[in-house]
């Protein structure tokens, strides 16, 4: 049983608001049966894939393409990977869900960002963006997750302190998956 999903970075540029750490650029899910890596195209898609991914792993079929192509990505350090947990939930309506890796790569953070641009980066902000926005009382608070994705130590750039261009790459794996080499 492997079951993963992915997203990755892209290269930063010198953008001011980025000078904090990378973003995600890329999502991939790792075929159940082939084990190959499939590139999602949106986050949304991704959040989908990944919030049913223990009931229903995700398989090369759901992109249309067969097991037998190619993998659109591969897991190695050209790029660096982040894994979600799978089964979290999809980001409420009208929100977004943002990860940030820190800039020296020891971690991710996440937030979510409200429909007007706020950024709530703890339970506990959001439970209190609700009680004040009661128009958003329909997204349950349990469907924030602030559970950070594992930034995968085999494909951090090999100095992990210069501003690397790499990109990242976010995913979700079963926990149950070994790294692949
Ligand atoms: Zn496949």
């Amino acid at each position: 049983m492997e079951e993963e999903e992915i997203a990755k970075t892209p290269k930063q540029r010198a953008k001011k608001d980025v000078a904090q750490g990378r973003v995600i650029d890329t999502y991939a899910a790792q075929c159940d049966k082939c084990h190959k890596w499939r590139v999602i195209d949106s986050q949304e898609e991704y959040e989908d894939i990944r919030s049913r991914m223990l009931e229903q792993p995700f398989t090369c079929d759901k992109k249309h393409v067969p097991c037998e192509g190619p993998p659109d990505i591969d897991y190695d350090s050209s790029r660096t990977w982040v894994i979600d947990k799978p089964g979290l939930p999809k980001t409420p309506k009208g929100f977004k869900r943002s990860l940030v890796l820190r800039k020296d790569y020891s971690k991710m953070d996440t937030y979510y960002i409200t429909p007007s641009g706020k950024k709530l980066r703890s339970r506990n902000e959001v439970a209190s963006f609700v009680k004040v926005n009661p128009e958003f009382q329909s997204a349950p608070l349990g469907d924030f997750s602030f559970t950070n994705p594992k930034v995968m130590e085999d494909t951090l750039p090999l100095d992990a302190s210069l501003a690397s261009p790499a990109a990242t790459t976010t995913s979700s794996r079963n926990s149950s998956k070994q790294l692949q080499e």
